[in-house]
C-alpha cells in the first residue's frame, strides 16, 4: 500500500508526523504542508502510517493499494 495526500485538505496539523515520524514530515509556520515518502509502505511501518491516516483531522491522507 502507498499513501496519497490531498494537499488541498492538508492544513499542517502534523498529527501524521507524530504518529509516523519515519514516513511524514511537516514544516513549521503557517501554510506548512505534509511531506510524505513515496512508494510502498513497509509492513513494519504500516500500523503507524494507518494511525496517521486515521488521526489526520482533515482526512487529507489515504492508503491505496498499488
Ligand atoms: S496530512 Fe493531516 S495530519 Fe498531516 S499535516 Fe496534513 S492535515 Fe496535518
Amino acid at each position: 500500500m502507498r499513501v496519497e495526500v490531498d494537499f488541498d485538505l492538508c492544513q499542517g496539523h502534523a498529527e501524521c508526523q507524530a504518529e509516523a515520524p519515519d514516513w511524514f514530515s511537516v514544516g513549521k509556520g503557517s501554510g506548512a504542508k505534509v511531506r510524505a515518502k513515496r512508494g510502498e509502505v513497509p509492513a513494519d511501518q504500516l500500523p503507524a502510517v494507518k494511525d496517521a491516516v486515521k488521526y489526520c483531522p482533515t482526512q487529507a491522507l489515504r492508503l491505496v493499494e498499488d
